[in-house]
């Protein structure tokens, strides 16, 4: 184990240094778990389809710990444990992690949505030439970009355009992850401003987007009603910062909890979550739902036991999304 210590910094702190290589798919779920381990931030170093993803820490880690925490995570994330190949303490040069590591998260483009994190600017600051998406924003696979060169004169002009500020790392829900993207398009193709429920908001990603489609009030002045639910508190309240970031937080009402016979119903109910937890709370999720259900964090492996359930709940309609093994279900 190797203590960093930086000269240049005034305290002097010592951090600590935590290396994951884990095969590529992984590496939003091991980012996560670092995180949850408490690491301070965390920066993913691409090799091919291996992915070192290191954690950097104020205190040495407890390995033994990381490691059990980073098989929840992976289980949270539904991939497989043998995508974990070594953990070990890394040497790093004396440098400035924490501009290193925010320079490491791009905005990432969804449709019409972008997930930014907070520290990059708003777009207004490069006077390029006009194009028909915002440029310097990659989509979720790619790997460059800023929002500092999105297009000014298209957002301007009345662009749909929908940033969500997500600060990365801290929950479930960033933007990277194929579920979190397959919700962000259903949301895109049919939410046309009613009710909201978000079930498992993690970051708050969902509720954000929908929030951010909505940024006018109606003709009495009202907002839609936006409900953001997650069982794990901690996620809802870095759910409300993110919200106050994006400056949505006074229209989301967020609850630690789940959604039960008592929940008020909603135009759009979004559920991203994993299949298991689907096919136990789907008769509280189709009680809660007076328009339509979005079902995400569905492995292709686990289709017909939705289905099965689907159908035994009377419901036989529904439209089927895929990405990459990820599939969502609009019924
Ligand atoms: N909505 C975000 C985060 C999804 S991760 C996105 O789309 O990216 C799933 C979240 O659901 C986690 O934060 C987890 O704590 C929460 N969760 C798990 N089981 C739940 C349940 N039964 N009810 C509500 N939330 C649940």
């Amino acid at each position: 184990m190797k203590v960093l210590m930086d000269s240049e910094n005034p305290n002097n702190r010592s951090w600590y240094a935590l290396d994951v290589l884990v095969e590529a798919p992984a590496s939003e779920a091991i980012e996560y778990g670092l995180m949850e381990a408490n690491a301070l931030g965390t920066e993913t170093i691409e090799d091919g389809t291996k992915v070192t993803v290191r954690g950097y820490f104020e205190r040495p880690p407890e390995i033994q710990s990381v490691r059990a925490g980073l098989l929840d995570a992976l289980r949270i994330y539904s991939v497989q444990p043998s995508v974990l190949f070594e953990l070990k303490m890394a040497v790093v040069a004396d440098r400035d992690w924490l501009a290193e590591w925010k320079k490491s998260w791009q905005p990432v483009q969804v449709g019409r949505f972008v997930v930014a994190p907070p520290w990059v600017s708003e777009p207004g600051a490069d006077r390029g030439p006009r194009a028909g998406s915002p440029r310097g924003v990659v989509d979720a696979t790619g790997s460059s970009g800023s929002l500092d060169s999105l297009d000014p004169v298209a957002i301007a002009r009345g662009s749909d355009t929908v940033i969500i500020r997500i600060n990365p790392g801290m929950a479930f829900g960033t933007g990277t992850h194929e579920t979190t993207r397959l919700c962000l398009k259903a949301i895109e193709k049919h939410y046309r401003g009613g009710s909201f429920l978000d079930v498992g908001t993690g970051t708050g990603i969902l509720a954000i987007a929908a929030a951010g489609m909505c940024r006018t009030p109606d003709h009495q002045g009202d907002y839609p009603f936006i409900v953001a639910c997650d069982v794990d508190p901690d996620a809802v309240a870095i759910a409300k910062e993110n919200a106050e970031l994006n400056g949505v937080a006074e229209r989301i009402d967020f609850r630690v909890g789940s959604v039960d016979d008592r929940t008020e119903s909603a135009d759009l109910v979004c559920a991203n979550l994993t299949a298991p937890v689907i096919v136990e709370l789907l008769p509280a999720l189709i009680g809660a739902t007076c328009g339509r259900l979005i079902l995400s964090g569905i492995l292709e492996s686990q289709i017909d036991m939705v289905k099965a359930r689907l159908g035994e709940l009377g419901i036989i309609e529904f439209e089927i999304v895929r990405d990459g093994e990820w599939i969502a279900i609009t019924a």
